[in-house]
């Protein structure tokens, strides 16, 4: 007898035709001889409508009653859906989070899992029943009610799936599967049979609505197989796994985050742990930041940029304003006016040019660039929030995305196994069961690469199509660009700083050397850095991680130039000279951590 557990999102259950509609998909399964948890989103819109309730009498209202009002909207439902399924005349039982017994901690609207008990989950599934749990929703230590964040109750549905080995989770939701954008934005996007782990939580932790990032990393830790598929057919979805759909595609989907907010700190003193005061307190408040880059410093001094969820700008910009002075900055600015756009690709880091492809995708529709991240497995830009959607589609078509990838080698197939062996083995149930929350954090290696060097553009003029005129120069010299960063200064003049292989260093030198002459601008350079790299899961969503990262190096007196963050890897860029003693010190920081 296989365990299935089936998640219906808000628009599946948002009457009561579809909720017995997904009854029936329930006894369906039961019928198979398969037990079921069901797991239930709020009817509809209802979290917004609660949200809209609280705010019309309270600009900030307080976030536990905010928890407690919006548990009740998945209350609702599984009641609803107990009573749909008995009329069908099957026996059923609700549950909400704290009857489970799934605990958390005690960060109101975006708390994190620590455990969930199977008792008595397990014990209506041997009596017969099915088990139909409240999504998005825990208790903590207090009993007090909490909320996992918005879209969680994918999260509820992978974290059951995994405590209860179930065989598999099936998310039915209002498209068929995954695609490789928001098909509501991009008509031409396409479904994808299957995803990685790895591609799925860095698209949906970049905007891709379709899964809570957070379900991905209990999926990825746990090796919980889940299919992503429609609510109204039965055609099959898209399966999240340990296989990406072809390891060779660059790119395999892009995302838009379309509310995001862009803060600058001006005249920053460039020394170690000096930037690391003001992330403590943002990673603290369980603020994820993304996109992190410090401009060349000038004369000692620098600007540190950053984005942030929008929805977060005022809980940020208050810390902000209240460590400017502590820290010695002279002032900052905000942009809540901007919007991310990202591609997503395992087969990025193995070729050139796809950053190149991205900013010329973006140049030609002259959406100017405020900001650039690169990544092993993303690339991030920045733009104005009215040109998100235009942004959006013209890099799906640049890289063809209505299109499946054709691979051009023939041991693909075998490179592909391997990367499915790898995620899986280095995963073990050992290492898992040694987690103390089921959410922890899960870091896998810290490594050095002492092979490159780093060439930093400065007051380059702010304008579109500058990125793309810069990599075409470089990469016409064939050479491989490594990480990549950009941001605008004081003076609304851009920097991009990125590294490349050692010996090449002299030959992009004369390249930026004519760059110098056409924009007036400067190149700095450091023949010799170190790139120091944690790897694991969940590493930017888990707020604390490059803080502890700054910490520890800063801590040693060493002081970071180029940071850059995903999901699965967080890169920081050191000078040569510090570059074992940083590693080090990496390595006993997260030693008891590490699988
Ligand atoms: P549910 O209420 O079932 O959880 P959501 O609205 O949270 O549904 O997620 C489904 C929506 O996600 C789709 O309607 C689609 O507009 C959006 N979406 C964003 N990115 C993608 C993507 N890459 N593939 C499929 N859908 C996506
Ligand atoms: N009802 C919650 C929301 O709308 C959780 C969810 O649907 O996943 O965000
Ligand atoms: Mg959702």
């Amino acid at each position: 007898m296989s365990l299935i557990v089936q998640k219906f999102g808000g628009t599946s259950v948002a009457d009561t035709k579809k909720i017995l509609a997904a009854a029936r998909k329930a006894i369906r399964e039961t019928k198979e001889g398969n037990q079921v948890v069901m797991v239930v989103s709020a009817m509809g819109k209802n979290t917004d409508h609660l949200i809209d309730l609280a705010k019309e009498i309270s600009d900030r209202p307080n976030s536990r009653e905010m928890d407690m009002l919006l548990s009740t909207g998945e209350q609702v439902t599984v009641a609803l859906m107990a009573i749909a399924l008995q009329s069908l005349g099957h026996e059923a039982v609700s549950f909400t989070g704290a009857q489970i017994g799934i605990k958390t901690d005690n960060t109101y609207s975006k708390a994190r899992i620590r455990s969930i008990s199977t008792e008595r989950m397990r014990k209506a599934l041997d009596e017969g029943k099915i088990v139909i749990a409240a999504g998005f929703q825990g208790i903590d230590d207090d009993f007090n009610i909490t909320t996992l964040g918005r879209g969680g109750s994918d999260t509820t549905a992978v974290a059951l799936a995994a405590v209860l080995k179930a065989d598999s989770c099936d998310i039915f939701t209002d498209v068929d599967g995954v695609y490789t954008t928001d098909p509501r934005i991009v008509p031409e996007a396409r479904k994808v049979d299957k995803i990685s782990y790895d591609e799925m939580l860095e698209l949906a932790s970049l905007g891709a609505g379709v899964m809570h990032s957070r379900s991905i990393e209990f999926a990825k830790k746990f090796n919980v197989p889940v299919h992503v598929r429609s609510s109204f057919s039965d055609t099959p979805g898209t399966i999240i796994g340990a296989e990406p759909e072809n390891n060779e595609a660059p790119v395999c989907g892009a995302a838009l985050a379309k509310e995001e907010a862009r803060i600058t700190v001006i005249g920053v003193p460039d020394k170690p742990g000096v930037a690391m005061n003001l992330f403590s307190r943002i990673a603290e408040a369980k603020i994820p930041t993304d996109m992190i880059v410090q401009n060349v410093s000038d004369q000692g001094i620098t600007d540190i940029s950053f984005v942030i969820p929008s929805d977060d700008l005022a809980a940020t910009l208050k810390i902000v304003e209240s460590t400017v002075q502590e820290i010695g900055a002279e002032g900052f600015e905000s942009d809540n006016n901007v919007a991310k756009v990202s591609v997503v690709g395992l087969g990025m880091e193995k070729q050139p040019g796809v950053a190149q492809k991205m900013f010329h995708a973006l140049a030609e529709k002259k959406i100017n660039i405020h900001m650039i991240s690169t990544s092993e497995i993303k690339i991030s830009a920045l733009v104005d929030r009215d040109k998100g959607i235009e942004a959006l589609r013209a890099i799906h078509e640049a890289f063809q995305l209505q299109q499946a990838f054709v691979s051009t080698t023939v041991d693909s197939a075998i490179t592909q196994t391997e990367s499915a062996s790898a995620v899986r083995s280095a995963l073990s149930n050992e290492f898992v069961s040694r987690l103390t929350g089921m959410e922890e954090i899960l870091i896998e290696k810290v490594s050095i690469d002492q092979s490159q060097a780093r060439i930093t553009l400065t007051d380059l003029p702010d304008r579109p199509g500058l990125a793309a005129e810069v990599f075409d120069q470089i990469a016409g010299g064939r050479v491989i660009v490594d990480m990549i960063v950009q941001s605008v200064g004081r003076q609304g003049l851009a920097s991009i700083s990125f590294t490349i292989q050692r010996n090449e260093l002299d030959s992009v030198l004369d390249i930026t050397e004519k760059l110098n002459r056409a924009y007036q601008c400067k190149t700095f350079s450091n023949p010799t850095v170190t790139k120091l790299t944690v790897h694991g899961t969940g590493l930017r969503s888990h707020t604390g991680l490059a803080y502890r990262m700054f910490k520890t190096l800063s801590d040693g007196g060493i002081n970071v130039s180029i940071i850059c963050t995903s999901e699965r890897c967080i890169n920081v860029v050191i000078d040569d000279s510090v570059g074992k003693t940083g590693f080090s010190l990496l390595s006993n920081e997260f030693v008891d951590e590490m699988i």
